[in-house]
């Protein structure tokens, strides 16, 4: 008896397949976990297929006083609401009626699903063999063993032990059908560490140019996924060499053949330090730390220079962090990225360059620095990108040691000047008031003044009313 029997999810679907069963249906585990477990893996969801059409999938749970949601009935996929995760959650296990789905005309859907009562005839229409196995729990529960409990129409299981990913079928006909699958192949082959079969990455190859067939926000869901599945580099490089990029992210092949200087960037070019990086990404990393490692130097195809004016031959990249950011935004807002993400992700690569000017800070600007939102991410990048060239960590360690040791109310502290305090002293609102308080604010800072007090006196010592801001203060 293996570890995930106790798991949960497990037993829920398997007694959804048992109710099924009593009540004179077939009824498998289907699709991800058969390969997840085939893999001695634990897999996240266990998916039920089975021979019962979703008005009997309904019939039958309501019957036993169980939630059901037909959440895609065009599909025939109904949720089922039985038994607690161990956070006490309810489980909803997802049970889909075989089908065989016909003709796709807009290279998404099809047309129209035909419910089957065949297995075999669900498995066709899959995606990929290595997820076309379905697998019967009353065998594995008998036996202990997964083996032999394993339904294979279509050499799953060879695939499997080969470490390939093969579309089931003609995999021309089955990527025309939904180009969502290209994607889907080089997730998996990222995250599995596989191959693609030759015939099924020719076919991509093929076909690439239409994945713009595919929603906005499903690239970006897939794309993101593939980067923080933690095999960033390998997923970026198939969807290359798969000419998926060019079409999804042009903006990052440019990268490729990008020289920079060999001093700085021993590694190579702008696309194999950026490879370097996403190498380097943790499983489960943040989205927006992920995207940020992925375009920090976006700008730099655009900016790439050979300086001769000192006699010698210099590259240079002027500019590239703000033409990066506007870049970004551009690639971000296609991929309709929520406001907040892009802010992020915008401010990583704004950011990244500032790491190598702590040194020459004053105080009151590096404690700006650290207080950025989730600085943690700022850090990291910084960490990435020193760690794909020349390994120089000084900065990184001091500011992280910084960061880790004051606390927020040291990085952000209460003002001791606001708005309000500058009205109350007579001072007129207006476009001077901004200057005044980043100037309380940075004295407060670099430990000028301490008290509210203080502050109020330096203002007014400072800032004379109604006299102008001294030319200092102003810049
Ligand atoms: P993950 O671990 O990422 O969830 P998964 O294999 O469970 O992997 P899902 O997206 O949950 O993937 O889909 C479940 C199953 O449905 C797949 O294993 C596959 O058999 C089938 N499937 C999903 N998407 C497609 C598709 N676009 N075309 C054909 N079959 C698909
Ligand atoms: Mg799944």
């Amino acid at each position: 008896m293996t570890v995930w029997m106790e798991n949960a999810r497990y037993r829920a679907a398997r007694d959804i397949v048992r109710s099924l069963e009593a009540k004179g249906h077939t009824a498998y585990f289907a699709g991800g976990c058969v390969r997840d477990l085939l893999l001695g893996s634990e897999p996240k969801d266990f998916d039920v297929a089975t021979s019962a059409t979703p008005d009997a999938v309904l019939r039958i749970f309501a019957e036993l006083g169980r939630k059901t949601y037909a959440v895609g009935a065009h599909f025939g996929v109904v949720l089922v609401c039985l038994g607690q995760d161990e956070a006490g959650r309810e489980i909803a296990t997802e049970v889909a009626t075989f089908r065989n789905d016909g003709a796709y005309t807009d290279g998404r859907r099809p047309d129209a699903v035909q419910f089957a009562t065949d297995a075999r005839e669900d498995v066709v229409r899959r995606d990929f063999t290595i997820n076309g196995m379905l697998l019967d729990p009353g065998v594995l529960e008998r036996t202990g063993e997964i083996d032999p409990a394993v339904l294979d129409f279509v050499g799953g299981r060879e695939d499997l032990r080969s470490g390939i990913v093969r579309a089931i079928g003609d995999p021309r006909v089955r990527f025309a059908e939904d180009k969502l699958r290209m994607l889907r192949a080089v997730r998996f082959a990222a995250r599995l560490d596989f191959r693609i079969d030759p015939a099924t990455m020719r076919a991509m190859q093929g076909l690439a140019r239409e994945v713009d067939q595919v929603s906005c926000e499903r690239i970006r869901e897939e794309l993101t996924r593939m980067l923080t599945e933690g095999h960033a580099r390998r997923a970026m490089e198939l969807m290359d060499e798969a000419g998926l990029l060019a079409e999804v992210l042009p903006e990052a092949v440019r990268m490729h053949g990008v020289e920079q200087p060999p001093e700085w960037h021993p590694e190579g070019d702008v696309w194999t330090h950026t490879m370097i990086l996403l190498e380097h990404l943790e499983p489960g990393c943040s989205p927006t730390l992920a995207w940020g490692a992925l375009l920090h130097d976006i700008g730099k195809p655009a900016t790439f220079q050979i300086d001769r004016s000192g006699g010698t031959e210099r590259i240079r990249f002027s500019g590239h962090v703000d033409v990066g950011v506007r870049i970004a935004e551009t690639m971000l807002r296609r991929l309709r990225f929520s406001n907040d993400d892009t802010e992020q992700i915008v401010a990583l690569i704004k950011h990244h360059m500032r790491f190598g000017d702590v040194p020459e800070m004053r105080e009151s600007t590096v404690r700006r620095f650290l207080r950025l939102p989730k600085f943690d991410e700022h850090l990291r990048l910084h960490w990435l990108d020193c760690t794909a060239c020349h390994g120089r960590l000084g900065i990184w360690s001091a500011m992280k040691a910084r960061y880790e040791a004051e606390p927020e109310e040291v990085v952000r502290p209460r003002l001791l000047v606001t708005g309000r305090d500058l009205i109350a002293d007579g001072y007129q609102p207006g476009p001077r008031f901004k200057a005044i308080l980043e100037a309380a604010e940075d004295a407060q800072l670099e430990g000028v003044v301490h008290t509210a007090e203080q502050a109020m006196s330096w203002v007014r010592e400072r800032f004379p009313s109604p006299a102008g801001i001294p030319a200092e203060a102003a810049r």
